[in-house]
């Protein structure tokens, strides 16, 4: 990192602190771990869009490679937040299943 605004940084998958990619954007400054591809946005401070709590739960979401024709794998994760109270179902399964939540659509091929 960069740019000067500290060191506190450390990936919450795989505890990297020295191989984080930041880029602005706007506000948000968005970190990607060049170390296992985890993506997470900084100085947000976490709260949920419906209902504006900020009692939020962190969970990691898939994210998919869509450059490999059929074959999806995951490529990375992002760091997301659930809401306990307008996710709970959603939170509940992943505290559960303990893997990255799906991606909200699957990738589309571009045709060429
Ligand atoms: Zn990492
Ligand atoms: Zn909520």
């Amino acid at each position: 990192m960069s740019d000067g605004t500290g060191s506190d940084l450390v990936c919450a998958n795989c505890g990297e602190e020295e191989q984080l990619l930041g880029q602005r954007d706007g506000d948000i400054i968005t970190i990607t771990c060049e170390s296992c591809g985890l993506v997470w946005d900084r100085d947000l401070t976490p709260s949920c869009p419906t209902c504006g709590s900020d009692d939020v739960r962190p969970a990691f979401k898939a994210i998919l490679d869509k450059s490999r024709g059929t074959q999806l794998s995951i490529q990375s994760m992002r760091l997301i937040y659930l809401c306990p109270t307008c996710q709970p179902e959603l939170l509940h399964n992943y505290l559960q299943s303990n893997v990255p939540l799906p991606p909200d659509e699957l990738p589309v091929n571009p045709r060429d």
